[in-house]
């Protein structure tokens, strides 16, 4: 393992900082604090401070490596959508002013509104409607996905044909990675408000995370069509690399599976991966006590189309960014080490579905490596050593995307998290991480949950954790 703990944690202080050096080579450096110091362009990493010549790059990609893993119901939820305002008779701000003040949502005033609806007059409709929308738009801005969607969607009921609070309604589905109703609702929305390029952009996203790029792609050409948007570029580029690469793919499935694999490898291998990924799905479902409701895409490629696909950094063996994507190169078959890393993949498409995709990352991390079989035997003294230092990352900065951090520093990460789970674990069972996932899917944050289950903030579990791996592995 060999971590490297004074440099490792100069690098950790500033990790949130990853930027990108492009050569004109094409080759990328990830590095941290870089500058041009005349005709050199500084940087430091895991070694230490590093120059090299201005003359050879090509320019700089300021902070991270951006959402190379992110799954789609991670990128719904990210989605930047400003609906196209309503043409309301009725006077808008003052109802939204009405509907939500002092920090609160008046429920009077939007029961007077519906009162008044209940004569039929089409303008009460639109002003019960329009409170019922401002009051999802308080709830949403309050990380309240479900009573937003009620909100909205009891706004509908006073105004069927208005394409905005079907948007909305499909937005929050979308949040919500509940696919199917997304897309029924933004077909509605088409009915009345066919050029509208918003629609076929969150389309895009909803056909997307069904797993159905061909439909993705249309939609989203579509709506570049209509309108100018980089986030819709970006989307759309990323899954045409994906389909011209997969186009020469086969196709194969199990019932949990839909499983595709590139021309070179073997039918037999594509038939035995299938087999092994039910075996983990079993395991891994009574161990959670949960069912993905939805099937899970796994692509199996050579090793250079995975590197040119996924983009990923050289430290990352296997990936899943909403489906399970495998480097199989050379194998003919499952070995043990291939099934560790189907397995490991797998529960990440397990708590990616159970908790709608909220849940951060050293605890996809840490539950994923405890059901691989890894254990911390030979990460304990590392660990206690930096926390003893009073130098270890706090979990909170341990939460979002690991993409851009070196390999030295990930190790740290990965081992870090798989060591707090296995504390969790061995304490009080896998009931535990089951509760605390179902809180964070309920809308918790992670910190919160672990504190309701737990009754342990972030420093009250890593201090558990240090307490714990004394006592197992160092005397
Ligand atoms: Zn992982």
């Amino acid at each position: 393992m060999g971590i490297g703990l004074a440099v490792l944690l100069l690098v950790w202080a500033s990790a949130a900082r990853a930027d990108k050096i492009i050569l004109k080579n094409g080759r990328q450096i990830v590095a941290y604090n870089v500058t041009e110091d005349g005709d050199k362009v500084r940087y430091e990493t895991s070694a230490g401070q590093l120059s090299i010549p201005k003359s050879i790059v090509d320019h700089i990609e300021r902070g991270g490596m951006g959402p190379i893993s992110e799954s789609p119901a991670a990128a719904a939820a990210k989605l930047n959508l400003s609906p196209p305002p309503m043409e309301a008779t009725a006077n808008a701000a003052e109802i939204d002013q009405a509907a939500v003040h002092d920090g609160a949502i008046d429920r009077d005033y939007i029961a007077r509104m519906e009162g008044e609806a209940r004569t039929g007059n089409a303008k009460s409709n639109e002003k019960a409607a329009l409170a019922h929308h401002a009051a999802a738009q308080f709830e949403l801005a309050h990380g309240d996905l479900e009573h937003a969607l009620s909100d909205e969607r009891t706004a509908i009921t006073y105004l069927p044909d208005q394409p905005v609070l079907l948007m909305n309604v499909a937005y929050l589905y979308l949040k919500k990675s509940e696919f199917k109703q997304s897309v029924e609702y933004l077909e509605k929305a088409k009915r009345f408000s066919p050029d509208n390029g918003d629609i076929y952009k969150l389309e895009g996203w909803a056909y997307y995370g069904m797993n159905r790029p061909d439909q993705a792609v249309m939609e989203w050409k579509k709506s570049l069509s209509l309108k100018p948007d980089s986030e819709t570029q970006a989307a759309l580029d990323k899954a045409l690399r994906d389909k011209e690469e997969e186009e020469n793919y086969k196709e194969n499935e199990s019932p949990h599976f839909q499983l595709k694999y590139n021309g070179t490898a073997q039918p037999v291998l594509a038939r035995e991966v299938l087999r092994v990924l039910e075996m983990h799905f079993s395991a891994i479902e009574s161990e959670l006590n949960y069912t993905p409701p939805e099937s899970i895409g796994v692509v199996l490629y050579t090793q250079q189309s995975f590197a040119d696909i996924t983009r990923a950094p050289g430290w990352v063996g296997a990936l899943n960014d909403g489906r399970i994507r495998v480097p199989v190169q050379g194998l003919t078959g499952v070995n043990a080490e291939l099934s560790r890393v189907l397995k490991h993949e797998l529960t990440h498409s397990f708590i990616q579905q159970k908790t709608r995709g909220r849940a951060p990352t050293w605890i996809q991390e840490g539950v994923a490596q405890w059901m691989e079989g890894k254990r911390s035997d030979e990460n304990a003294a590392a660990l206690v050593q930096i926390y003893d230092g009073g130098e270890a990352a706090p979990l909170n900065h341990m939460e979002g995307s690991w993409m851009g951090l070196p390999s030295d520093v990930a190790r740290y990460a990965y081992a870090w998290s798989l060591a707090n789970i296995e504390y969790i674990v061995e304490s009080d069972g896998m009931s535990d991480v089951q509760r605390i996932l179902d809180r964070i899917s309920a809308g918790s944050l992670t910190e919160d949950a672990l504190k309701e289950v737990l009754h342990e903030d972030y420093g009250d579990l890593m201090r558990s954790t240090d307490e714990y791996l004394k006592k197992n592995y160092t005397h």
